[in-house]
């Protein structure tokens, strides 16, 4: 401890005076300056996490794929192909983590991590079925846009920042981050636009498939904990990404044609006829295969790490129609709660709702539009109703919609 040569005022943590650490606080017997606090919080912060952190347990019960479909069915309409793959590919990644848990260094076998890619058109559940797997399995979350990454150096974001949002969905508790999903989303836009590499690197293509490969791989990977770009004097975090399960999600538009190319190039030495009237012609994203993703523009080896490739079906008006009613937190039932806190029992008349479908269907957002619509038919009605005291009950008709579409 530095000795007080005048009656500066000293931090009586770290010794520095005032004039070195700034302002300090004073409790009865002594002072803090910034540094020494921050260093206390964050101390603390790691112990409650150690007490609390019950960590993984490798003896708990692994729910079956069959429940965790049952689980997905709570929220998400449909989509059943896509639900059963999930289910396997998460009830294996709970499997491996046992596996890697018990074993330690002295696995036999290396069970190879179930990372996905979901094809399918936008709002049709992709993000929600992560989302909900997320929940099913309570880990850290995170949701990141292939559109903003770019490769280390150029402008945007370095891919390895995805890991500090996952990082900051766990609070910081690197084990937990390190047992984490990611859902990376659009992962179509980072194909390679054509089959013919140019001589200026393209900055949102290839150079960050390969960035990500390093990611999918499991690897230690340093991270600045508050994001953004490294510099030399940062402080970094290291977080293994062997246990993290990735997510992908894009529309691949377009993909159609690689894949009714390349089903059309192989039934011709069949009796081709037959075989081709049994395509579905009208979803053809269900016959999709790696070697499409790799003719989209995805490289081999980033393909080659998602081993679990699944399609989402577009949503039909049945669908959409569930989707307002059916899931566990449905539009039509927020809307009810939203009306129950100020005393009014809220009711659709069917035909309503069959509107506000119609109108979805026409506008060829999936999923995503109906809430847009419902929002245009239940603001007016949201801003009056506190007003209306008197009222008990509402019934919204079909009649209301259509004035409130127009
Ligand atoms: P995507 O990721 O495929 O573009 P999202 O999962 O983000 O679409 O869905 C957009 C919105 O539509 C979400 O609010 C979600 O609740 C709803 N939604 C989409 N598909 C379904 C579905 N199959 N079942 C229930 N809700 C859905």
């Amino acid at each position: 401890m530095p000795k007080k040569p005048t009656n500066e005022e000293y931090c009586s943590f770290c010794g520095r005076p005032a004039s070195q650490a700034g302002v300090l606080l004073s409790g009865l017997h002594g002072l803090i300056c910034h540094d020494c606090a921050e260093q206390a919080m964050r101390i603390f912060k790691e112990q409650v996490n150690d007490s609390s952190r019950k960590g993984y347990d490798p003896q708990a019960p692994i729910p079956t794929p069959t429940e965790i479909k049952t689980f997905l069915d709570q929220y998400v309409i449909g989509q059943d192909a896509a639900k059963k793959v999930l289910a396997v590919a998460v009830y294996n990644h709970y499997k491996r983590l046992r596996y890697n848990a018990l074993n330690g260094d002295k696995n036999e076998v290396e069970i190879e991590k179930s990372n996905i890619v979901m094809v399918g058109e936008t709002g049709t559940g992709k993000t929600l079925l992560a989302r909900t797997i997320a929940k099913l399995l309570n880990v850290p979350f995170c949701i990141a846009d292939a559109t903003t990454l770019t490769e280390a150096g150029y402008v945007g974001d370095d891919v390895e920042n995805v890991l500090v949002r996952l990082l900051q969905a766990a609070d910081y508790d690197v084990e937990a981050c390190e047992r984490g999903i990611v859902f990376i989303d659009e992962i179509d836009k980072i194909a390679r636009k054509s089959e013919n590499t140019s001589i200026t690197r393209d900055v949102s293509g290839e150079g960050v498939q390969q960035a990500l490969l390093k990611l999918l791989e499991g690897a230690d990977v340093n991270v600045p904990p508050e994001g953004g770009r490294k510099h030399p004097e940062q402080k970094l975090i290291k977080i293994n990404t062997r246990n993290i399960l990735f997510i992908c999600g894009g529309a691949f538009d377009g993909i159609e044609r690689a894949i009714a190319a390349r089903l059309n190039s192989n039934v011709i030495g069949f009796k081709g006829d037959e075989k081709r009237q049994e395509l579905d012609r009208d979803n053809m994203l269900q016959y999709v295969q790696p070697m499409d993703l790799k003719k989209f523009g995805l490289i081999p080896e980033l393909v080659g790490r998602f081993p679990v490739l699944t399609y989402l079906e577009p949503l039909d008006r049945e669908a959409l129609r569930r989707i307002l009613t059916e899931p566990k937190n449905a539009l039509v039932k927020q809307y009810v709660e939203l009306f129950k806190m100020d005393g009014v029992a809220l009711d659709f008349e069917p035909a309503a709702l069959d509107m506000v479908v119609d109108r979805a269907v026409e506008y060829k957002l999936g999923a995503r539009g109906l809430r847009g619509i419902m929002e245009g038919i239940m603001t007016d009605l949201m801003f009056d109703l506190p007003q209306r005291k008197a009222d008990t009950s509402y019934t919204l008709t079909a009649e209301e919609v259509r004035k409130r579409l127009r």
